[in-house]
């Protein structure tokens, strides 16, 4: 089988009607395997039916058998300016040329270095120290261990152990260990508790806490409740850290205008640490290069992943202060060493591929494009939002999330057990789009770089993928395949 798999890609063949050396159709080959061999992440393997997709052009993703999709969650947020993006494609050839890895433990490469150089030029004032890892929770891990280890180290005469970090509910930090121990969306970490620690949980402004029920504070009673926290612990809280404007992985939860440099007021007058985690929100998803930046504020520690290296390769960055990385300066004896790192940590390939993207920022002038798609956007998802079984309907930047619920007037939620966000996104199959929902809400994250039909084109997929789910019985056969 595998001989004719690289027979295939050699000859560069049409894989629809590749056959495996029994004749047997290699689409029908390849899915047996995955359900057999490929444990994939966030999915219930039992019920997984696969869909393989082979290729990728700009924002349409292509399966095996030439069917056509939009990306309609970029890739799980992370692509930015489409697949297959030429000069992205060269940049990484180019560096291949040269090395594919070696490590930044004690050494360093060009690549890597003009990288750091160039994002410190676009970061949020005094933000000027990186940390290279790998992934989001990568670059949360080492945020919670910088936010813990400056605090003993940062005055001399008297180390402080502060061991406790204040999240939101309804956070979404990754899947690690000390991500999920700030993470609040407990139908992911509630069965992990027992092996982590428990942040000091405050009440979301941007949506209702589905841990308890609980009713959405106003801005002025989040930041109220929050200063309350920081009284009753202070000295013992190393750090606050939540995702700035966009709680994404817990609903597309939208906070109000005022929380996040409300936030940064707090943190600065009880002197906390604010780790902003731009994983999802960071590199134009939100209409700005940072999401921090639309309140003028500038964090401690920031994180970024996702959208790093415009979606090519993992890569994740915990950018810092002159401040916290004083704090770890010494003679080796001193032990101020932050010991800490990953194998692929500023990987050359990674960092090539993510400074042309930054070039292409410029030089394509993705930012000022935002504000037409985005108000496109908004068009579409007020239509939507006019369906009988959507309810609340919330929008940031190029992202909006869509609540199935049974009944609009109550916003009375379908019994979770019956999937209907996963229904819909299987049912916009059909009409050409690939979404990921989050529970029952359905999502809509494209490629920054995505055309404004291709907008129009994929949210009325969306549109008809919704109808079809909430129209009809639970039971809705999954994912037939669009026309090619
Ligand atoms: C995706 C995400 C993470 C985790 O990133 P991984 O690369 O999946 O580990 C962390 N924080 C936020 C806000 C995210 O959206």
């Amino acid at each position: 089988m595998f001989t004719s798999l690289s027979f295939t890609a050699a000859s560069g063949q049409r894989s629809d009607r590749s056959v495996t050396e029994d004749d047997r159709p290699l689409t029908a080959v390849l899915r047996e395997c995955d359900q057999q061999h490929v444990w994939h992440a966030f999915t219930q393997m039992q019920e997984y039916e696969p869909l393989l997709i082979e290729r990728g052009e700009g924002c349409w993703l292509i399966d095996t058998e030439g069917h056509r999709y939009l990306d309609g969650s970029a890739s799980m947020w992370c692509n930015v300016h489409g697949h297959r993006h030429p000069r992205l494609d060269t940049a990484l050839i180019s560096q291949l040329g040269k090395v594919a890895h070696t490590t930044n433990l004690g050494l360093s490469n060009p690549t890597t270095v003009e990288f750091a150089r160039r994002l410190v030029e676009i970061m949020p004032v005094g933000l000027t120290r990186i940390f290279f890892s790998d992934d989001g929770s990568t670059a949360i891990e080492a945020a919670l261990k910088i936010a813990f280890q400056f605090w003993l180290q940062a005055d001399r005469d008297r180390p402080q152990r502060r061991t406790k970090f204040v999240a939101i509910g309804d956070a979404y930090h990754g899947d690690t260990l000390g991500a999920i121990g700030i993470g609040g969306v407990d139908r992911f970490t509630a069965l992990f508790m027992p092996l982590t620690f428990d942040a000091i949980r405050v009440p979301s402004p941007g949506g209702p806490d589905h841990a308890t029920s609980a009713a959405t504070p106003s801005c002025a009673e989040a930041l109220a409740h929050l200063e309350r926290i920081f009284v009753e612990h202070a000295g013992d809280i190393a750090a606050m850290v939540m995702e700035p404007l966009m709680q994404a992985a817990g609903g597309i939860l939208v906070h109000p205008v005022g929380y996040l440099c409300g936030v940064r007021e707090l943190t600065k007058k009880y002197d906390i640490l604010l780790i902003l985690d731009e994983v999802a929100t960071g590199f134009g998803r939100t209409g700005s290069m940072f999401a921090c930046q639309q309140e003028q504020v500038s964090p401690d520690i920031l994180c970024l992943a996702k959208g790093l290296t415009a979606g090519y390769l993992p890569m994740a960055a915990t950018v810092t202060t002159d401040r916290v990385w004083d704090a770890f300066l010494g003679a080796h004896a001193e032990r101020r060493t932050f010991f800490h790192g990953h194998t692929y940590g500023g990987n050359p390939l990674a960092a090539a591929v993510g400074l042309e993207s930054l070039n292409l920022f410029r030089d394509e002038r993705l930012l000022d494009q935002l504000p037409a798609k985005i108000d496109r956007l908004r068009e579409h998802a007020d239509r939507i939002a006019r369906l009988n079984h959507v309810g609340d309907v919330r929008q940031c930047g190029l992202t909006a999330g869509f609540d199935l619920v049974v009944d609009k007037a109550s916003r009375t939620p379908f019994p979770w057990q019956e999937q209907r966000g996963m229904q819909a996104c299987r049912a916009a199959r059909r009409h050409g789009a690939l979404l990921r929902p989050l529970g029952d809400v359905v999502v809509i994250m494209p490629p920054l770089s995505i055309t404004l039909d291709e907008l129009d084109r994929l949210c009325a997929a969306t549109e008809r993928g919704i109808q079809d789910a909430t129209t009809r019985a639970a039971d809705l056969s999954s994912a037939p395949s669009p026309a090619p």
